[in-house]
C-alpha cells in the first residue's frame, strides 16, 4: 500500500508539492482551511461582475520547471507580457517609463541623466552576473550548516554552475549585495532620483523597512530573478488573475489522484516520540498520515498548531521572535473608466505597474512615518490595471485595478479594523493627486489591511512572504538554522511553504524542492 502524505494548506506551494509527491506514488491529501485553494494566489469576484486577484497580482517568479512539470499551460494557464514594465509619474508633470525594449528604456533614462545611461550598463552587467547565481541556488536545498559548520556555505555556493563562472570581483560583489541596502547600491550607481526610485521600489515590496535598511538589496534582487515566457526579468499578467494559476495546479493535482479537502482547518498536531501521530481538524476529526507537510507559515505551524511542550526550547524561542512583517496594504477597485494621469504619458503606459513614489527619500520617510504612526500621509502606492489586457475581469468598458501599497505598520494588529477605511481613503486620494478624477470612477473597493491579510489568508503579521527576507531568515536559515532543508525536528513532518528556501512569491519552488527532499527520505 502507498504511503500517505497530508499537506496542511492548499496554497500554490502545497499544490506543487502534492503533484510531485503523487507522481512519486504517494497517496496525497491536501487540507485547506478556506473554501478555495490557492492561498495568496486566488481570484475573487469582489463586486458583482468585477473580478481580480485578491492578494498576489503579477507573475514572474513562477519557475519554468514547475510550469512544465505540472503542465500548467495544458490546464489553461496563460501569462501575458506587458508592453510597458513600469510608469513612474512625477508631480512635476514629467514621468519615467520603463520599457522591456533596451533602446527605448535607455532613451527614457537619458531624459533624466546622460551619466545614468552609462551607469545603467554597469548596473545591468552586475545583475547579469549575480542574478543567474541566485536563480541557480533557488533550486538547491540549502545545507544544514548545523551539522557541518559554516564551511557548508561555500560548498552551497559552489553547487551553482553560475557561481563557479564568476571572477573574484564578481564574487565579492555578490556577497556584498546579500548584506548592503538597496539605497546604498543605487546611490553608488545612479544620480537621478526617479531612476533610483524605479529600481528601488522592488527593495521595499513586502519588506517593512527603509530602502536604506541593510539587506534590502537582496529583496530587490529577489524580485529580479523571474521571467515571463522565457524573457528574463519581466513581470506578466495571468489571464483570469492569479487564481487561474492555482486552479491549473489544482487540476493537475486532481488528475494525479490528489484529494483536496476544503474548509478543513487544521487545529493541532498530536505529537509523541518526536513524530506526528495525528492531525486534528477544527471539526474534531483526526487524520493519521505517514507524512505531514506544512504549507502554512512556519510561525503559524510552530506557534499555533504544535503545543509548546512538544517543541525543543530552541525551536520555540526561535519562532517566538521569527519576523513576519511585510507592512503591505492591498486594495482592489472597480472602475467605470480608465484613469487619466496628469504627468506625461505614452502609448500603453496604463498596462504598466504604475509606481507612485518618486524617490528613495520618499520611501524612507514612508517607512519612518509608519514606524512612528502606523502609516505615512504620503504612502507608497503601486497600481496595476489588469483589465486592460484581460477582458475577463470586468464588464466591457469598465476596469479593475490592483493597488499594492507599502509601509503600513503590521504591529497595529486588530487595530487596523479602526483605521482600514480612512487609510483606504488616503491611498485613493494619493492616486487622485496623480490622476485627477480617478475617485469619481470608483464603483466599489476591496480592502486588505495587514490584519485582513493575516485573518483571511493565514499570513502571520500580514507577511506576504511567510517571513522577512533578511539574511537571518534566508538560505540555510529559512526558517531556522538546522531545518533549512525542509525537514523539522519531527521525523515525519516537513515544510513546503514560502517560509522555506527560496522564500516568498508565486514561484512554486519551495513546494518543488520540499517534494524532492521528502521523496529522497522515503
Ligand atoms: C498582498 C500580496 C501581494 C503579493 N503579490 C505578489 C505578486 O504580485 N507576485 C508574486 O509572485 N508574489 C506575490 N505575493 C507573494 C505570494 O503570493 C506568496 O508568497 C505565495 O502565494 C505564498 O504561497 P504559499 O503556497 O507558500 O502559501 P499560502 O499562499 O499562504 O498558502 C498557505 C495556505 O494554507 C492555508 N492554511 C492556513 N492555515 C491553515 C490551517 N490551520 N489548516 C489548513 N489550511 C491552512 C491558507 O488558507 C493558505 O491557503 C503577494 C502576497 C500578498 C499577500
Amino acid at each position: 500500500m502507498s504511503k500517505t502524505a497530508t499537506i496542511i494548506g492548499g496554497g500554490h506551494n502545497g499544490l506543487v508539492c502534492a503533484c510531485y509527491l503523487a507522481r512519486a506514488g504517494l497517496d496525497v491529501t491536501i487540507l485547506e482551511r478556506r473554501s478555495i485553494v490557492g492561498g495568496a494566489a486566488v481570484t475573487e469576484e469582489f463586486h458583482p461582475g468585477y473580478r481580480n486577484s485578491a492578494a498576489s497580482y503579477t507573475v514572474s517568479l513562477l519557475h519554468p520547471k514547475v510550469i512544465s512539470d505540472l503542465h500548467l499551460h495544458d490546464h489553461g494557464m496563460k501569462i501575458l507580457e506587458r508592453r510597458v514594465n513600469n510608469y513612474l509619474p512625477l508631480s512635476s508633470g514629467d514621468s519615467l517609463i520603463s520599457y522591456p525594449d533596451a533602446n527605448q528604456f535607455h532613451s527614457e533614462i537619458a531624459r533624466f541623466s546622460a551619466q545614468d545611461v552609462r551607469q545603467l550598463k554597469k548596473y545591468n552587467e552586475t545583475l547579469d552576473a549575480v542574478v543567474p547565481v541566485i536563480k541557480d541556488l533557488m533550486l538547491v536545498t540549502p545545507p544544514s550548516i548545523v551539522d557541518h559548520g559554516f564551511a557548508d556555505i561555500s560548498r552551497y555556493f559552489h553547487l551553482s554552475k553560475q557561481f563557479r563562472k564568476l571572477n573574484t570581483s564578481q564574487k565579492r560583489l555578490l556577497l556584498r549585495l546579500f548584506s548592503i541596502s538597496a539605497g546604498e547600491m543605487l546611490d553608488d550607481t545612479f544620480e537621478s532620483d526617479p531612476i533610483k526610485a524605479l529600481f528601488g521600489f522592488d527593495a521595499i515590496v513586502g519588506h517593512f523597512a527603509s530602502p536604506y535598511a541593510p539587506g534590502s538589496a537582496y529583496v530587490l534582487l529577489h524580485h529580479l530573478v523571474g521571467e515571463v515566457n522565457g524573457k528574463q526579468g519581466l513581470w506578466g499578467h495571468s489571464v483570469g488573475g492569479m487564481g487561474a494559476i492555482t486552479q491549473a495546479m489544482a487540476r493537475e493535482a486532481t488528475s494525479l489522484g490528489v484529494k483536496i479537502e476544503l474548509e478543513a482547518e487544521v487545529e493541532n498536531l498530536e505529537i509523541s516520540h518526536k513524530k506526528v501521530q495525528g492531525i486534528t481538524l477544527k471539526s474534531g476529526r483526526v487524520i493519521k498520515s505517514d507524512i505531514t507537510v506544512a504549507n502554512v507559515n512556519p510561525k503559524l505551524l510552530f506557534s499555533d498548531l504544535i503545543e509548546a511542550s512538544d517543541l525543543s526550547g530552541d525551536t520555540k524561542s526561535h519562532f517566538d521572535t521569527y519576523k513576519c512583517q511585510s507592512g503591505t496594504f492591498r486594495m482592489n477597485v472597480a472602475l467605470s473608466a480608465l484613469p487619466n494621469f496628469a504627468a506625461r504619458t505614452a502609448p500603453h503606459v496604463l498596462e504598466a505597474g504604475i509606481i507612485m513614489a518618486p524617490s528613495l527619500d520618499y520611501m524612507d520617510k514612508a517607512f519612518t512615518d509608519a514606524r512612528l504612526g502606523g502609516w505615512s500621509q504620503q504612502p507608497i502606492v503601486e497600481m496595476l490595471i489588469p483589465s486592460i489586457v484581460d477582458d475577463s475581469l470586468a464588464p466591457a468598458g469598465h476596469h479593475v485595478a490592483s493597488l499594492f501599497c507599502q509601509q503600513f505598520d503590521p504591529s497595529l494588529g486588530q487595530n487596523w479594523d479602526l483605521h482600514r477605511e480612512k487609510v483606504a481613503d488616503l491611498i485613493l486620494n494619493t492616486v487622485e493627486e496623480y490622476a485627477p478624477g480617478f475617485k469619481q470612477t470608483i464603483i466599489a473597493r476591496q480592502i486588505h489591511s495587514p490584519w485582513d491579510l493575516e485573518q483571511k489568508f493565514g499570513l502571520n503579521g500580514g507577511d506576504i512572504f511567510h517571513g522577512r527576507l533578511s539574511l537571518d531568515q534566508l538560505f540555510s536559515a529559512r526558517p531556522m538554522l538546522g531545518i533549512g532543508d525542509y525537514h523539522t525536528e519531527f521525523k515525519n513532518l516537513y515544510l513546503c511553504g514560502s517560509g522555506t528556501h527560496p522564500g516568498g512569491g508565486v514561484s512554486g519552488l519551495p513546494g518543488h524542492n520540499a517534494a524532492r527532499e521528502i521523496i529522497r527520505s522515503l
